[in-house]
């Protein structure tokens, strides 16, 4: 499970997440909106890990566990993923 594995890109999950909780505040409780907030991070958490689960259990190493492209030359074409 990579559930509480800190990516880099979860920053921008965070920042994204942040924005949303300073909307909704407007219209809630600041603490209801923060809970919303950590609630959502979980869920796109979840998504993001079983999509690449079922990527990798799918195609085995011949396709990208970022986006999920096919592999050229051991990298993948859209985000230069490297396979061990
Ligand atoms: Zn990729």
């Amino acid at each position: 499970m990579g559930l509480l594995k800190f990516e880099r890109r979860d920053i921008i999950l965070i920042v994204g997440i942040f924005l949303v909780v300073l909307g909704i505040t407007q219209y809630i409780p600041f603490q209801y909106s923060v809970l919303i907030g950590i609630f959502f991070y979980f869920v796109v958490k979840i998504y993001v890990e079983k999509r690449r689960q079922s990527i990798a259990n799918a195609v085995g190493d011949g396709i990208c566990m970022e986006c999920g492209s096919r592999i050229i030359d051991k990298k993948c074409p859209k985000c230069d993923y490297f396979q061990e």
